[in-house]
C-alpha cells in the first residue's frame, strides 16, 4: 500500500439545511480554515462536494462534520492523491443538488430506488430483462461506461427525464438499474423514474468510484475510465480487464485526453491528441477555429499567416 500525502474527497448527502445561504458562507469559512480546495455545492436538500488535501486535513474535515446530526451518516468516497486536485476553495449556494429543473421536484429522502451494492449490481446487469442507464452527461460516457449501458442521446442530465418519456417504450416491464460517478444524481433520477411509474428500479450505491474499489468486483464490466469533476479529469475503475473507449473527435483513434474547445463562447469538452490540438487550433469546428476569440490562437501567438497556414492544411 502506498503512502500518499494527500487525498481527495467525494462525498454528498440528502438532508434538509436550514438557512442555506447561511450555512455556506459558514462551510467556506470551515474549509478555508482547514486548507482544503475543492467545489462545494449547499442547498435546502443537502450537500455535495468534491476536495482535497492532506490526509490530516481531510481526516479533521471528516471528524468535524460527523459532529454535526445532520451529516453523521455522510459517506466518503476516499482517493489517495500526490496533490491537491483543484486550484481553489468554492462552497456554492444552489436551488437544487443536481440540475434536473423537474416542475416536481424528487426528495430522495422520500422516493429512491433501491440501493445495489457493487455485487448485487455486477449481478444484475447480465441479467435478462435488466436494462442499465447512464445517467450522466454525453463527455462523461464518451470517456466510459459500463459495457451494455444505454447511453441517452443528450448532451446534459437535466434533459434525461424528457428522453425517458420519449423512449418510454425501450424501458416498460424491465428492471432498470442506473448508475453516475457517485452516487447523487441517481439518487434523484431512479426517484423520479418510480414516480414515473416504472416499479422496478435500483441505483448503483456509491456510484462508478466505488464500483472500482470493490474487492469483490474490481471494476468488472466497465470499460474506459470515469471522468471527474477536479484535475485529475478521470480515474481508473476495471482493474481486471481495462480497455480504452475514447475515440479522438477528429480521427476516431482510442484517446482518453480531454480539452475544451478554445472557442470560449462553445468550450465544449472533446476528446483529442496533442497532435490534433495544434493541427486543428483546439477547436470542434470550423467556426470555433476562427473565432475570433480562440483562446489557442492568442495562447499561442499564432499569426494570421500561421492559422491560415493551419487552416488550408486541413482542406
Ligand atoms: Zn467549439
Amino acid at each position: 500500500m502506498e503512502n500518499k500525502q494527500f487525498r481527495v474527497l467525494l462525498h454528498y448527502h440528502y438532508v434538509t439545511i436550514e438557512n442555506p445561504e447561511e450555512y455556506t458562507q459558514q462551510h467556506l469559512e470551515f474549509c478555508q480554515s482547514l486548507g482544503l480546495k475543492g467545489r462545494i455545492l449547499i442547498a435546502h436538500e443537502g450537500i455535495n462536494g468534491t476536495i482535497s488535501g492532506t490526509v490530516e486535513q481531510t481526516d479533521q474535515y471528516m471528524a468535524t462534520m460527523k459532529e454535526d446530526p445532520r451529516f453523521k451518516e455522510m459517506v466518503y468516497k476516499i482517493d489517495e492523491a500526490d496533490e491537491h486536485a483543484f486550484k481553489k476553495m468554492k462552497v456554492r449556494h444552489r436551488p437544487e443538488l443536481v440540475t434536473l429543473r423537474l416542475e416536481d421536484d424528487v426528495n430522495p429522502l422520500e422516493v429512491t430506488g433501491k440501493y445495489y451494492s457493487p455485487t448485487e449490481f455486477y449481478e444484475a446487469m447480465q441479467q435478462e430483462d435488466t436494462v442499465v442507464i447512464d445517467a450522466r452527461n454525453d463527455y462523461e460516457y464518451s470517456l466510459g461506461r459500463f459495457r451494455n449501458a444505454i447511453m441517452p442521446d443528450i448532451n446534459t442530465f437535466k434533459e434525461l427525464p424528457e428522453w425517458i418519456r420519449e423512449n418510454r417504450k425501450q424501458f416498460e416491464g424491465k428492471k432498470i438499474l442506473t448508475y453516475c460517478t457517485g452516487g447523487v444524481r441517481c439518487e434523484k433520477f431512479s426517484g423520479w423514474l418510480r414516480k414515473e411509474g416504472f416499479e422496478d428500479v435500483a441505483q448503483l450505491h456509491g456510484g462508478i468510484v466505488t464500483y472500482g474499489k470493490d474487492p469483490e468486483v474490481q471494476g468488472k464490466l466497465w470499460d474506459g475510465q470515469c471522468y471527474v469533476f477536479d484535475e485529475r479529469i478521470s480515474v481508473p475503475v476495471n482493474g481486471v480487464e481495462p480497455t480504452v473507449v475514447g475515440r479522438d473527435y477528429f480521427t476516431n483513434e482510442p484517446c482518453e485526453r480531454y480539452v475544451n474547445c478554445a472557442n470560449p463562447e462553445c468550450n465544449k469538452k472533446i476528446l483529442c491528441s496533442e497532435e490534433n490540438e495544434h493541427k486543428y487550433l483546439r477547436a470542434c469546428s470550423h467556426e470555433c477555429r476562427v473565432n475570433s476569440r480562440n483562446r489557442y490562437i492568442s495562447e499561442h501567438g499564432l499569426t494570421e499567416e500561421s492559422v491560415q497556414e493551419r487552416l488550408e492544411a486541413l482542406v
